[in-house]
C-alpha cells in the first residue's frame, strides 16, 4: 500500500454533484427529490488516542458519511490513507448510493476513513486502531449488519474487516447477525468465496461488454472483443490485479502495469504473474529483464493503448496530462480516477469512460451476496449443491434413454455436480454486470444521452426516486 498521489485541488464532492446535476437534467423529478437524493445525510468525525508501541499516545483522525439512507443498511468500503479527508469521504460515499441503485443493490451509500498511512504502523497499532475506530462507529450508529456496513478500500482489507467483526461481536454479543456487520471478511469468520477478487473481476466483465457493442467499437475505430486489444493497468492491488490478470486469460495484452514506485512496459504484452512474483521478490515492480522501466510512474498512463485502466485512486487523470492520454477507453476500475475537468477534454476528444459507479461495482455486488448469506447462516451451495446433483443426473439418466449411451456418458462425469458457492457468486457478479451495462446503454440510446456516466447517473437517480415515491418518505 502507497500514500496517495497529489489529488486534484478540487472537491472531490463537488465533482459528483456536478454528475448529479448533469444526469438529473435528463430525469423529471422535482427539485426538492432531487435534493434530497443528492446531498448527503450525515457524517460522522471524530478524534480518538491510541498507544503506541513506543508508548506514546497518538490521535488519530477518522470519518464515517452516510449519504443516503433510502435503504439500509448504508454501504461502502474503509479507506486507511494520510490523505483522507471529510470532502473525499463524503464524496466516495456519494458514488456508493448511486452505485447501489445502478445496480439493484437494496443499500445506501457510506464510506469510512482514517486519516493514517497503514505501512508507518506495526500489527499490533493497526489492531488497536481500528478496533477503536469500530468502537466510536458503533457508539454513533455507524456499524450495524441493518444500519451501516463497511467493507474493504484502499489501504484495507479482510483482516480489518475480521477485527471490526470480532469487536462488534464481542460489544453486542447477543446479535444473532453480528458477522454481517461488514463484508470482504476472511472465509473462516463468513466471508464469501470470490469476495477478494469480485471488484477486478466486475472490471472484466464491464470492459467485455462495453467492447462488445458494434457500434461504439466502430466509432472508436475498434473491432469487438477484448481479445488481441491492449491495455494499461495503474495500481496493482485488490482491484487491478485480478483485472489485468482475467483481461491477459481472455487474450488482452497488459502492455503496461503501474505501481507506486514506478511503471514496467512492453508493447508486445507483459507476463502479470512474472511482474507480480518480481515485485513480491525484490520490493518493485521495476528491473525486470526483457522489459522496458518507466521510472515517473504517471506517465504510464500517457502510452498507447486501446483500453487505459486507472486502479489505483482519484485524480489521477487531470486537465494536466488528459490532453497527452493514447487510449481510446478509460475504464475506471478505481473510484474518480478522471476529474471532471479531463473528462470535458478526454470526451471532446472521443475518448469513451466507463464510469466507476457501474464498472467497479463488482465488490458491492457480491459484499451483498456476503451479507445475505451472513443473514441466513447457511452458505448457498450448501442449500442448493445436493438437489442440482439430483436433478442433473435425473437430465443425464433420460437422455442416455434417449440417446446413446457412452456419447452421454462422457459428458455425465463433468456436468453432473451442482455449483460450487464460487461458481454461483462469480456467476451472479457476471450477470448483474451484463443486465446493468444493457440497461445503461439502452438509456444512453433511448435519450440520446451525451455518454455512459450521464446515463448510469440518470438510472440510478430514477432508482433511488422511484423508492422514495414508493415510501412515501416525507413526513
Ligand atoms: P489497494 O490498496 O489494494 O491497491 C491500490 C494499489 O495502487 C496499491 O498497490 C498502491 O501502491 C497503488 N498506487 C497508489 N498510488 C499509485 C500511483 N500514483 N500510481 C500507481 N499505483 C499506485 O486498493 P484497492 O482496494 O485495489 O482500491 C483501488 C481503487 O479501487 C480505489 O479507488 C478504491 O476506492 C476502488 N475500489 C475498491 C474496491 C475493493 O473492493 N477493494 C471496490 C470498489 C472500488
Amino acid at each position: 500500500m502507497a500514500p496517495e498521489s497529489n489529488l486534484s485541488r478540487t472537491s472531490m464532492f463537488e465533482g459528483v454533484l456536478g454528475y448529479f446535476d448533469h444526469a438529473a437534467r435528463y430525469t423529471r423529478h422535482e427539485q426538492g427529490l432531487l435534493d434530497q437524493i443528492k446531498y448527503c445525510n450525515a457524517v460522522f468525525r471524530t478524534r480518538f488516542p491510541v498507544r503506541l508501541d513506543n508508548g506514546r499516545i497518538m490521535v488519530m483522525e477518522a470519518y464515517r458519511a452516510q449519504h443516503s439512507q433510502h435503504r439500509l443498511p448504508v454501504k461502502g468500503g474503509l479507506r486507511f490513507s494520510p490523505l483522507v479527508d471529510q470532502d473525499t469521504v463524503m464524496a466516495l460515499a456519494a458514488l456508493m448510493t448511486f452505485k447501489c441503485a445502478l445496480m439493484g443493490i437494496p443499500f445506501g451509500g457510506g464510506k469510512g476513513g482514517v486519516k493514517v498511512d497503514p505501512r508507518a504502523h506495526s500489527l499490533g497499532e493497526l489492531e488497536r486502531i481500528t478496533r477503536r475506530y469500530a468502537t466510536e462507529l458503533l457508539r454513533k450508529g455507524f456499524l450495524g449488519p441493518s444500519l451501516d456496513v463497511p467493507a474493504p478500500d484502499y489501504g484495507t482489507g479482510e483482516r480489518e474487516m475480521a477485527w471490526i467483526a470480532d469487536t462488534y461481536q464481542s460489544l453486542r454479543h447477543d446479535d444473532l447477525n453480528a458477522l454481517a456487520c461488514t463484508t470482504g471478511k476472511p472465509l473462516v469468520l463468513g466471508g464469501i468465496p470470490g469476495r477478494r477478487e469480485a471488484t477486478g473481476l466486475g472490471v472484466f466483465h464491464g470492459i467485455v461488454e462495453a467492447l462488445s457493442v458494434e457500434d461504439h467499437m466502430a466509432a472508436l475505430g475498434l473491432e469487438p472483443g477484448v481479445k488481441d486489444k491492449s491495455f494499461i493497468v495503474q495500481g496493482l492491488g485488490n482491484v487491478g490485479v485480478p483485472a489485468a490478470q482475467a483481461l491477459s486469460e481472455a487474450g488482452g495484452r497488459i502492455v503496461a502495469l503501474a505501481e507506486f514506485e514506478g511503471a514496467v512496459h512492453h508493447p508486445d504484452g507483459l507476463d502479470v504473474r512474472k511482474v507480480l512474483d518480481h515485485r513480491r521478490a525484490t520490493g518493485s515492480i521495476l528491473g525486470m529483464r526483457g522489459v522496458h522501466d518507466i521510472t515517473d510512474t504517471a506517465k504510464a498512463l500517457e502510452l498507447p493503448c486501446d483500453v487505459l485502466i486507472p486502479a489505483a485512486l482519484q485524480g489521477q487523470i487531470t486537465e494536466a496530462n488528459a490532453p497527452s492520454i493514447q487510449a481510446r477507453i478509460i475504464a475506471e476500475a478505481a473510484n474518480g480516477p478522471v476529474t471532471p475537468q479531463a473528462e470535458r477534454i478526454l470526451l471532446k476528444r472521443g475518448i469513451m469512460i466507463i464510469p466507476d459507479i457501474y464498472l467497479n461495482a463488482g465488490g458491492v455486488t457480491v459484499s451483498y451476496f456476503e451479507w445475505l448469506k451472513n443473514l441466513n447462516h447457511v452458505s448457498f451451495e450448501r442449500m442448493t449443491r445436493r438437489y442440482q446433483q439430483t436433478a442433473h443426473r435425473r437430465l443425464y439418466d433420460a437422455m442416455e434413454d434417449l440417446a446413446g449411451r457412452e456419447d452421454i456418458e462422457l459428458r455425465r462425469k463433468t456436468a453432473m455436480d451442482g455449483p460450487t458457492e464460487r461458481e454461483l457468486v462469480l456467476s451472479a457478479l457476471q450477470d448483474t454486470m451484463a443486465i446493468a451495462f444493457r440497461e445503461i446503454h439502452e438509456r444512453m440510446v433511448a435519450d440520446s444521452l451525451p455518454d455512459l456516466r450521464t446515463s448510469a447517473f440518470a438510472l440510478a437517480i430514477d432508482k433511488i426516486a422511484l423508492t422514495y415515491e414508493n415510501l412515501g418518505i416525507f413526513p
